[in-house]
């Protein structure tokens, strides 16, 4: 979501709900660079996005799924779950604004890698030595569940 102030692209979502008819949700954000807040109209079931695997298969993009694997990652880090929450909330917002359509699993995983290492060393390791093998976030979820 670009800001309307400055254009920042990078903003964090303060509120979140359905708009009166249910048919799109309602945003307050705030613009990480100058602080402006906004309110945007994000409609449901727009433009999907698509996620191919390195088999060449595909499935819509799942977020609880992407955040399943960053929890994982992020196990007794000091991390919260509102940090992993903006992180994903920035990744969904680089591709809107990029208006992509589908990306390849391993380049959504670079994205969430990229931001990751901002929050956390241990957690990036996690990420990056497990997911980079794997077809997908379930499967590398699967993986470090059976690591403890
Ligand atoms: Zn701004």
């Amino acid at each position: 979501m670009k800001c309307p102030a400055c254009g920042n692209l990078e903003s964090k979502v303060v509120d979140s709900r359905p708009s009166d008819d249910g048919s799109s949700i309602r945003r307050r954000r705030e613009c990480l660079q100058c602080g402006r807040r906004f309110t945007t109209y994000e409609r449901l079931g727009d433009n999907p996005l698509i996620i191919i695997k390195s088999d060449g298969s595909s499935e819509a993009y799942d977020r609880q799924k992407l955040m399943r694997g960053l929890l994982i990652a992020c196990a007794k880090r000091p991390i919260a779950p509102e940090q992993l929450g903006a992180l994903i909330d920035s990744i969904e917002a680089e591709l809107r604004n990029a208006s992509k359509s589908e990306i390849g699993s391993k380049e959504l995983g670079d994205m969430a890698l990229v931001r990751l290492a901002k929050l956390d060393d241990v957690a990036y390791v996690r990420f990056a030595s497990v997911y980079k093998d794997f077809q997908n976030v379930e499967e590398f979820a699967a993986a470090l569940e059976g690591l403890k």
